[in-house]
């Protein structure tokens, strides 16, 4: 028994969020049969709470007893763990309770990505297993200042493309997953492009440094490794380094008009969907975001294969997909009224926001 469980945690105390509106709704089943057996079988220790409405998430995760658990798991999409982050982030003892609280997925969502990445699968009772197993990690969550607000995100921030796709096609929900593919070709065939004025603050700005900055970090000591110093319980979140949204542009930024933007996609982690590995050089932990941007008037032939190369694994290398690392900007959508931004695949206000990482601030449960 001792090695079937090594280093990691046993009899985890666990909060279980089951969101019955999530995916194609079915997460109350998959729990029961997929999940329940194998976290009771571990002999975790369970409190299982149906979520009744959006938002719900947040007020439990707000309220809750951090003393009282070790993990929060959601059965749901990548949504509840959005909700749970922004939950525990409004805590007056924020700092504390993102460290604390290890927030993990049990995938029953259409958008399974925190399971994908941590969990290494997005088969749910694969899933229950790997947080059985799983170790206490550090993960990057950044802050999304937007209007008067400041929220976190684990996973993602888009705008065009993916973030339409993420948000315009909830009539297709009937169609699980292949709602995003389905999303997606259509806006590509239509070639679209969504103008923005973007300014970042630059951590690797070429290919070869984001590959390099990618070799040094991976191969440092072993990824699931938590050396962070416990917070202290009057500690909110971090300072802002760079402000608001509405401070004027740090003096060293420089905001440059993208006319022709079709995606622009920054994320956390490796894996958006199965097979889809959009950010290779992506590390939970490296204190940045890899930034994707291309162009939305590329010719109809070069935007398929861009598409196909995301899940042959070759993405990273065409010519026209620009790929940085960064650790805050700023986005101004321009020329249009409405449109769609994506936060964690969940859609906030068409309005500028600006973003900016903060290292290791979650906790997360991998191998
Ligand atoms: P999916 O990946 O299918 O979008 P998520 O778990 O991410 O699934 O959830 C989608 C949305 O459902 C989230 O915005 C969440 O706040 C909301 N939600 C949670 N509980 C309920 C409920 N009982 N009824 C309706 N919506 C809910
Ligand atoms: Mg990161």
């Amino acid at each position: 028994l001792d090695r079937a469980y090594g280093p990691s945690q046993r009899q985890k105390r666990i909060k279980v969020l089951i969101n019955p509106f999530g995916g194609q709704g079915g997460a109350v089943k998959t729990y029961h049969k997929s999940v329940a057996p194998i976290l009771a079988a571990a002999r975790c220790e369970l409190d299982v709470q149906k979520t009744e409405h959006q938002g719900h998430g947040i007020e439990i995760a707000q309220n809750m007893d951090i003393d009282a658990y070790d993990v929060v798991a959601c059965c749901s999409g990548d949504g509840i763990p959005h909700e749970v982050w922004n939950g525990l982030a409004k805590r007056q003892d924020a700092a504390r309770a993102l460290h604390k609280m290890a927030v993990a997925q049990l995938p029953c969502g259409s958008g399974n990505a925190a399971s994908l990445n941590f969990n290494g699968t997005d088969n749910p009772s694969l899933a229950a297993l790997a947080i059985v197993k799983g170790l206490r990690t550090p993960l990057d969550l950044s802050s999304v200042s937007q209007g008067n607000d400041r929220f976190l995100s684990f996973l993602s921030q888009s705008v065009g493309i993916v973030a339409e796709t993420d948000l315009a096609t909830e009539h297709l929900r009937w169609m699980g997953s292949a709602r995003f593919t389905w999303g997606f070709l259509v806006r590509l065939i239509n070639k679209t492009v969504y103008p923005a004025d973007i300014a970042i603050q630059v951590e690797h700005a070429t290919k070869s440094a984001v590959r390099s900055a990618y070799r040094t970090e991976a191969s440092k000591s072993p990824r699931a490794f938590d050396d962070r110093p416990v917070p202290s319980s009057s500690t909110g979140l971090p300072e802002l380094k760079h402000g608001t949204i509405n401070d004027p542009l740090p003096p060293d930024w420089h905001l440059v008009p993208h006319s022709h933007l079709g995606n622009f996609y920054a994320g956390n982690i490796a894996y958006m969907s199965p097979g889809a590995n959009f950010f290779p050089a992506s590390l939970p932990s490296d204190g940045c975001l890899d930034l994707v941007r291309i162009r939305g008037d590329i010719p109809r032939h070069t935007a398929i294969k861009t598409l196909l190369a995301v899940e042959n694994n070759t993405f990273f290398d065409l010519e026209h997909v620009d790929y940085q690392k960064v650790c805050a900007y700023r986005i101004i959508p321009r020329h249009q009224k409405t449109g769609y931004i994506s936060i964690d695949g969940e859609r906030v206000a068409f309005e500028p926001f600006q973003v900016e990482v903060h290292r290791g601030l979650g906790t997360v449960l991998s191998r």
